[in-house]
Formats: structure tokens, sequence, C-alpha cells
């Protein structure tokens, strides 16, 4: 089903009446976490004029400790949902556990499947049952044969919406978060009709270096970019360090549209 082969046609995903893929691309920016409401406001209201098309928000987060923030949870999904219809853009969260899918996808536009549950067969076949389009990461180990195995699990179970990212692989050296791979974009495009966008926030873990990663997701004919922002890095109750200022989204999506008008 996800095969470019069946489907010569790239396929346009419409989520909540904004397009994504043949042509169209999808800005999502926001913060790593939900935060508190008003934050919440300042950050959207912001990379909306910037013009992010979707914003973004965890309410239930994968950390790797136990002890880290784990998110709002539904408070943070209801803050999402005040903030999408404030500003009238759709919103994606992450939800990463079968059992929610149902709540997630009553608050979100769109459900975000994160790197470490690419392979979560269960969740996937959920998602897949939902109507919501879905955002599904690459896993960080994962290969782009992979990916789009996982991408059938949902489009299999009915849900023919999905949207592809690539946000990094494990590398093996510590200058950045992980290694983007940008070539993965033309990859991934010649062998599915679905959408790719790129994660240059994951990708690098640095701020430096998101908007060169981004211009260089688009140059290789990404669908659109996702970037965290937050407009205090240092109080971010998570991936802080690796956070766009309003400011720098601002100067970034202006880059963004030029790259975008070239191509
Ligand atoms: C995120 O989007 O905040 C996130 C946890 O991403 P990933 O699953 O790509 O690590
Ligand atoms: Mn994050």
């Amino acid at each position: 089903l996800a095969s470019r082969e069946a489907h010569p046609e790239s396929s346009v995903i419409d989520v909540s009446g904004v397009k994504i893929g043949g042509g169209n691309l999808g800005m999502i920016a926001g913060p790593c976490s939900v935060e508190d409401r008003d934050r919440m406001m300042r950050i959207a209201e912001s990379v909306c004029k910037s013009g992010a098309n979707v914003f973004r928000g965890g309410a239930y987060k994968p950390r790797t400790s136990p002890y880290a923030f784990q998110g709002l949870g539904e408070k943070g999904l209801q803050i999402l949902r005040e903030v999408g219809d404030r500003f009238g853009v759709p919103v994606v969260t992450e939800v990463t556990d079968p059992r929610n899918v149902e709540l997630v996808a009553q608050y979100a536009d769109m459900l975000q499947v994160g790197a470490r549950n690419m392979q979560n067969f269960v969740l996937l076949t959920e998602v897949g049952k939902s109507r919501r389009p879905v955002l599904l990461k690459r896993g960080m180990s994962a290969t782009i044969a992979d990916l789009l195995m996982s991408a059938e699990y949902i489009l299999s179970e009915g849900n023919s919406n999905v949207v592809l990212c690539e946000r990094g692989v494990k590398g093996f050296d510590p200058s950045t978060r992980n290694l983007f791979d940008v070539a993965a974009v033309p990859v991934v495009q010649g062998l599915t009709h679905l959408p790719i966008i790129v994660d240059p926030s994951h990708a690098t873990g640095r701020p430096d270096l998101i908007p060169p990663c981004a211009l260089a997701g688009l140059a290789a004919g990404a669908d659109g970019v996702h970037i965290e922002v937050h407009d205090c890095p240092e109080e971010a109750k998570s991936d802080g360090p690796q956070a766009l200022l309003p400011e720098q989204y601002e100067q970034i999506s202006h880059q963004m549209r030029l790259m975008a008008d070239l191509l």
C-alpha cells in the first residue's frame, strides 16, 4: 500500500485543512513539551505569524529516565487544543500508548508516533484504526525499509493518511545528537507516494545546525520541516538545548520560503 510502484502519484495528506505533500509544505513548529497555557499561546502566536501551519507539543513524553518530566497528559492535550483553536492551526502531538490513541485523537488533529515507538506494532495498529492523520518518525536505528513497513502497518488498518519524518539516526560522533540522513528524503520518495518531512531539531540537537539542515532537507525535496521552538530554552521541560528562539524561527522560516520558491 505504501509503495510508489502501486501508487505512482504522490499522496497529499490533509491535516484538518492543511495539505502536506505533492508540493504542499508542512511547516510544523512548537515546543518539545506542552507547558503552561500562557507560554504555549505566546510560542504559537509567534511561530504561526512566521509561517508555521501546524503547531506541535508533547503531552506524553517518552523520556530515557523515569524521573524526567513525563508530560502534562490530558491537561496538556486540553491546552494544545485550546491553542490550536485560538490560532486556527492544526495541532500534532505524540501518542506513546495504544490505550491512549482514542483520547489523544479527541484533542489532536494529527497523531505523532515517535522514533522510539516506530516499531511498536500494537501502537501502529491502533493509530491505523484511527481516522486521524499520522506523523510517523523514523526510528533511530531503523532502515528506510523498516520505516516503510511500519507505515504499511498503519495503511493496512485503513488509515491512508501517513506523513513520514526523517529525524536522524544513531551515529558514532557525539558532535551531533544524531546523524541527519538527508539522502533518506529522495530515497523514500522514490520508494513511496507518502510525503516525508525532515526534523533537523532532533537530527542535530544543536540550534546552530538547524537552519542549514532545514534548508538541506528542502533542497533534497522534503515535503516539510519540523522544528522545536521555545521562548525560554533554559526553562524548557525537555529538549531546551536544541530549541530555536521564536525570532530565530522567524528568520529560518523566511529562508525556507525563499528556498521553496527556488525549487
Ligand atoms: C519529539 O518530537 O519531541 C520526539 C521525542 O521526537 P523523536 O521521537 O524523533 O525523538
Ligand atoms: Mn523533542
